[in-house]
């Protein structure tokens, strides 16, 4: 069965226990690599493992946009999984944007790394547009749509194959219409809550998303620093089904 782990809930400034906003959605239940990560804006393969997940079964990585919450752990990412015993090519998807700025902070490691026996790095380009299929395989169907963050970003659909079951995540995102597609009708809708800025959505935009798209299960992140009570009870007003995303939390959906 699907399974969504929130491997960091923050914002770029959040409370002290969360990192980066990154994710993991895999199927225990399968022998192919099923775990599919969103972006690497920490050390991402090491939530993985605090998160009880493992780095054997890592099938590809998704970087959505370029900003360095969301990408800038990047080399790690590809060190630690060559450390760890994963020899075979990893793909790594996102727009141009976002891969052009993975591959140039991997270049900036390449006097050290052309020593090391890491796994090769399969960039797949995905379209800037709406419903660009991304990954399909007997486990995962996944596909992308530009939102609204100022500069190129990417909202991403899962759909298991298997169960028909939907996970939806907004990425950095003001209100739009291409997140109400993601997540309609989705089992659960992992929507950023920064706050009402430039780029960004409050707890109460992400409800009103969520609503529209009748998703089943809203789960916040990207989380600012600071109390979150009123603005969840705000939010829960308008979509019961809320919550705040648990940093490390397994969510089987
Ligand atoms: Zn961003």
């Amino acid at each position: 069965m699907p399974i969504l782990y929130l491997l960091g809930t923050g914002a770029a400034v959040s409370d002290p226990h969360r990192t980066a906003t990154m994710l993991a959605v895999t199927d225990e239940t399968t022998e192919e690599r099923s775990t599919l990560m969103v972006d690497c804006g920490g050390d991402a393969l090491q939530r993985l493992r605090e998160a009880g997940a493992s780095v054997q079964n890592v099938a590809g990585l998704i970087v959505t946009h370029a900003h360095p919450d969301h990408c800038s752990g990047f080399p790690l990412f590809i060190e630690r999984l060559w450390l760890h015993g994963h020899h075979t090519e990893i793909p790594v998807l996102g727009i141009p944007a976002a891969l052009a700025q993975v591959e140039r902070s991997w270049e900036a490691f390449s006097q050290i790394t052309e020593e090391w026996d890491t796994p090769s790095i399969d960039i797949r380009e995905v379209d800037y547009k709406p419903e660009a299929v991304m990954w399909h395989d007997p486990t995962w169907k996944v596909t992308s749509r530009p939102v609204d963050h100022g500069i190129d970003n990417i909202g991403v659909r899962f759909e298991h194959v298997p169960s028909g079951r939907v996970i939806a995540y907004s990425c950095d995102t003001e209100p739009c219409e291409a997140v109400v597609e993601l997540g309609r009708d989705a089992d659960l809708l992992v929507h950023e809550a920064t706050g009402e800025t430039e780029g960004h959505s409050s707890a109460v935009q992400a409800a009103e998303a969520a609503k529209k798209a009748g998703a089943k299960r809203l789960i916040l992140v990207h989380l600012p620093d600071g109390d979150k009570v009123d603005d969840l009870r705000a939010a829960q007003e308008i979509f019961p089904a809320t919550e705040l995303g648990t940093e490390l939390g397994r969510y089987d959906i």
